[in-house]
């Protein structure tokens, strides 16, 4: 992995603008801070876009988990003393348990997918 001469930061090549000159061995990040980059030259470093739309990648994947300890916590600290209610709860809470982790699991080749979609 070459060095960066502008910030010293180990890099993969594919990380850093091709030139001689001053554009040599600099990489992206510094290329595109010190407007560097050639005119139709794309940086691939994450855009605001593209990160946004990763974190709600994450978000949609993991709020189910967090639907699912929310429930528990609820149930456990004070949901097992209302009638009715406390085994609809405990039923969905049951049902979600195991839904989530097969759910989860059958959709990771999707997520897979959707992640590199969206990976520079
Ligand atoms: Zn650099």
């Amino acid at each position: 992995m070459p060095t960066c001469r502008m910030c010293t930061q180990n890099y993969p090549n594919s990380q850093f603008i091709s030139g001689n000159g001053p554009r040599y061995q600099v990489c992206v990040r510094c290329a595109t801070e010190n407007d560097m980059l050639a005119e139709g030259e794309q940086s691939n470093l994450y855009s605001d876009e593209l990160a946004k739309s990763r974190s709600a990648l994450f978000a949609r994947r993991y709020r189910p988990w967090a639907f699912l300890g929310a429930g528990w916590i609820l149930y456990l600290s004070f949901g097992s003393g209302i009638e009715l209610w406390s085994d609809l709860l405990l039923t969905a809470l049951v049902i979600g348990s195991l839904a989530t982790p097969v759910l989860h699991f059958l959709s990771k080749t999707k997520f897979r997918a959707e992640l590199a979609r969206i990976t520079p």
